[in-house]
């Protein structure tokens, strides 16, 4: 029998990744297609990518793949020949992170799951087989000139705020699955305009397009490989970008530039500013936008009170924490959690 899972302690494991001398190239993509046993597929996968010394985290679902990995650099051909003699994935866009150190990932799990994006979808007329019209970005800027298009963003709040397309409409929501209906609600008058969506990477947006479709709208668009695709292509052909901003991203750098616009105001003090931050108290870790002067005021927190705590000694802070529920607040980046902006309530 296979090996189909890791044996060794994770320590040993982060331990042998950061003693390999080769490089590695850590890749992402995802696709839409019918995976009638996704367990077999998975085993499957697994074998052969645990022979390429891939790590990663990939999903498996029945309606396809969401993959992100790290390959060894001299497996990235291997890896690639390995992908299109599956014929859904023959040829598929991956996307290359670019100022990577390859170290992302020191072990390999592939799991199974009901999606590959939770989408809330009960209907079970819904099928991801009739999809939106891809555009790449020169097809993008046309159709974005004709008065009949309609471009909806379906990132969350705090990506739009930074950085969207020209006259993108917003869908107010914090998750995708509430998204989705609010959407069809929103445009029902109009399912004979041009409708495109767009969101980071692609896969939201091209799920949502499908929903629309099946919603009765008549031309849907999504924009392929999202907004990361769309900045890469628009600068390698010099083409203006309607992109205008920053894109949002979630790495160390929370975000990169696409345009020189500052789009957002700082949430304390209300100056341009488009530089996304968690706020310095372990306690409270807020995401919120902050401007340079802002954060040497505050010392890089989201209020007064959170300063206070931040420069409390380490011990009293530790005290103070005991009984909140911090795990919550450090990864909700919901609207709801945005407080005012301080200079409203003062
Ligand atoms: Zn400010
Ligand atoms: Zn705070």
């Amino acid at each position: 029998m296979a090996v189909l899972h890791n044996r060794v302690s994770q320590a040993e494991l982060k331990k042998l990744l950061y003693d390999e001398k080769e490089h590695r190239t850590t890749i992402s993509f995802y696709q839409y297609f019918p995976v009638d046993d996704p367990k077999q597929f998975r085993d499957e996968m697994y074998m052969a990518l645990h022979a390429l010394k891939i790590f990663g985290r990939i999903y498996i679902a029945h309606e396809g793949i969401n993959a992100q990995i790290s390959v060894p650099g001299s497996n990235v051909e291997a890896f690639r020949n390995y992908l299109d003699s599956i014929a859904p994935l023959k040829n598929i866009r991956l996307n290359i992170a670019v100022d990577d150190d390859g170290k992302s990932f020191w072990v390999l799990k592939i799991k199974v799951r009901e999606k590959i994006v939770a989408d809330g979808i009960a209907d079970p007329g819904f099928s991801m087989e009739n999809k939106g019209r891809y555009v790449n970005a020169a097809q993008m800027n046309e159709l974005m000139q004709d008065d009949n298009t309609i471009v909806i963003d379906m990132r969350n709040h705090y990506e739009y705020e930074v950085g969207h397309f020209e006259k993108a409409i917003e869908i107010p929501s914090d998750t995708f699955r509430e998204q989705l209906p609010m959407a069809v609600d929103m445009m029902k008058d109009k399912k004979d305009k041009n409708i495109i969506m767009y969101c980071t990477g692609g896969i939201r947006c091209e799920k949502a397009s499908a929903y629309m479709l099946h919603h009765g709208f008549n031309n849907v668009f999504h924009l392929e490989g999202g907004v990361i695709n769309y900045a890469k292509q628009a600068k390698e052909a010099g083409l203006d970008s309607k992109f205008i901003g920053k894109n949002f991203v979630f790495d160390d750098r929370l975000g990169e530039r696409i345009t020189e616009d500052i789009i957002a105001k700082c949430h304390q003090c209300g100056k341009p500013a488009d530089t996304h931050t968690n706020c310095k108290n372990d306690g409270c870790h807020l995401l919120f936008i902050q401007c340079a002067a802002c954060a040497t005021k505050y010392d890089g927190c989201c209020s007064e009170e959170c300063k206070t705590v931040y420069n409390l000694p380490i011990e009293e802070q530790k005290e103070l924490r005991k009984g909140i529920d911090k795990g919550m607040m450090v990864f909700n980046k919901s609207k709801k959690r945005l407080r005012p902006r301080l200079n409203e309530i003062k």
